[in-house]
């Protein structure tokens, strides 16, 4: 991750609960703290803190500073994370608070001065078992700084440690362009945890088509049992359909099939369509799948705009058949050709397949973790999966999803795109270079690169 690519990174704000967003960010790590037999609290010392940040910055910053809590503390020790607002000296003026504190092995003071810089790491036989790059901090007080906000540490040897995050209150230091959605009240968790599937046991499937296991998944939601069926008609011969009869239906349906495509009404009881289309699109589980709303009249377009709910496409009622199944199938297509994209370009852009923020960011973090540890080959599924906080089950689901790789087909076409980059650079010898990328054996490395890119690296040189 370089200067420049954090000098790139906007601010997408929304104004959200802090107090939400932290306990959920901290449960997300209860297992790993169990593991290492720490404990590990949430206390929010003011309720309903509400304040504009970013999403996918701020769990970076929480994420970093709890996963160091948990890496510097021994079994039998304590991580404490609390909310609150507080009078900052400095500014005159009262900021969220953040404070993650550990009964940890502590920092010295002579040290204390480098946490924040790149690549430092105290270096000494206490921490050098610990792996890691030394960037995580840096990262953090960059993520914090673009918040406005300011990050201090507190720490005493052998004591513990204690960092504390202040962000502004308000939106008067955020520009027009770094407010998302004004009108958002609280988020919704859209990380993904262990164990946040929603018990589908009683779900009743109504109905369940499969044409083929490898055709396309369309899901349906919709109240009204004709219109499921009128809609179900026009696609069930090239897709496999599977229904729901309303919005919180229909969101279950999704997380647990992860359909290819979302047809749904926006009139229905309990939740409608927009708000089905905002919470999947929020969702790091879903966001990736395409929505198409089906609306009652052509006046509300306007509405529609206004709201931004994030759908793919609209079709106003009534419709005829026709019309939506080309929709579904530019959608369908549409993705596709991103999925293809990744693993035939060198570079990697995130945002050149990815359609919304939330799924660029997910594909940020997943290449960058990825190269952080390149020439670690020892990098496991295991360890990339904690540190994208997710589940192995939920992070091979959504790059299956999102690019159609596994996870450790990920991790290998990364290593190898870099590869390919070095040899471009011709600046060192091939051997070197798959070790440099976190191949043991230049002759499995030989192997995969010739897959990958379809010519021996000692060819490879253009495009
Ligand atoms: P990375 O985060 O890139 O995986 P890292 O955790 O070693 O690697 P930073 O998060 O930048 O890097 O932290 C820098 C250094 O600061 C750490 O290596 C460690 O020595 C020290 N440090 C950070 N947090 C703590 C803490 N809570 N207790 C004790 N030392 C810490
Ligand atoms: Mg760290």
């Amino acid at each position: 991750l370089s200067k420049i690519e954090i000098k790139k990174m906007k601010l997408q704000t929304s104004l959200a609960s802090l107090n939400k967003f932290t306990k959920m960010m901290t449960s997300s790590f209860h297992s790993l703290a169990e593991e290492r037999d720490i404990r590990l609290n949430f206390t929010e010392e003011e309720k309903d803190i509400n304040i504009y940040f970013d999403v996918a910055k701020l769990h970076k910053i929480i994420s970093n500073l709890l996963s160091n809590a948990l890496k510097f503390t021994l079994a039998g020790g304590k991580v404490e994370i609390i909310v609150s607002t507080q009078l900052n000296k400095g500014r005159n003026r009262r900021m969220a608070e953040i404070t993650v504190r550990d009964t940890g092995i502590g920092i010295s003071a002579d040290q204390l001065p480098h946490v924040f810089d790149r690549f430092y790491q105290v270096d000494s036989s206490d921490t050098r078992r610990f792996e890691g790059t030394g960037i995580g901090l840096a990262l953090t007080k960059e993520l914090v700084e673009l918040h406005h906000g300011d990050i201090m540490v507190k720490s005493k040897k052998d004591m513990g440690t204690e960092f504390i995050v202040h962000l502004p209150l308000g939106k008067d230091h955020l520009t027009e362009n770094e407010i998302t959605d004004a009108n958002v009240e609280v988020k919704q968790p859209i990380y993904d945890f262990e164990d946040s599937s929603p018990n589908l046991e009683s779900e009743s499937l109504k109905s369940q088509k499969v044409v083929s296991k490898i055709a396309p998944m369309i899901l349906v939601v919709e109240d009204n049992q004709d219109m499921r069926q009128y809609i179900g008609e026009s696609l069930y011969d090239v897709y496999n359909l599977i229904e729901a009869e309303d919005g919180e239906q229909g969101f279950n349906q999704a997380i647990k099939h992860l359909p290819d495509l979302i047809i749904s009404d926006v009139m229905m009881p309990g939740m409608d369509g927009f708000e089905l289309t905002k919470k999947l699109k929020e969702d790091i589980r879903t966001s990736h799948i395409p929505v198409i709303l089906l609306t009652a009249k052509a006046g509300d377009e306007s509405k529609i705009k206004g709201l931004e709910t994030g759908a793919d496409a609209y079709v106003n009622k009534p419709f005829n058949t026709k019309e939506l199944l080309v929709r579904a199938k530019n959608l369908v297509k549409q993705r596709e050709k991103l999925r293809g994209k990744f693993e035939k370009n060198i570079t990697i852009d995130p945002s050149e397949v990815t359609v919304t923020s939330i799924d660029e960011d997910f594909l940020r973090m997943a290449v960058n973790i990825v190269e952080k540890h390149i020439d670690n080959n020892e990098f496991s599924v295991e360890q990339f999966s904690a540190e994208m906080l997710m589940s192995r089950n939920s992070l091979y689901r959504k790059l299956k999803k999102l690019i159609n790789q596994s996870t450790s087909q990920f991790i290998r076409t990364i290593r190898l795109k870099r590869a390919a980059q070095l040899i471009k650079q011709k600046n060192a010898p091939i051997g070197e270079i798959a070790y440099m990328v976190g191949f043991e054996k230049p002759s499995y490395f030989t192997e995969c690169f010739k897959k990958q890119f379809g010519v021996l690296p000692t060819e490879y040189g253009g495009d």
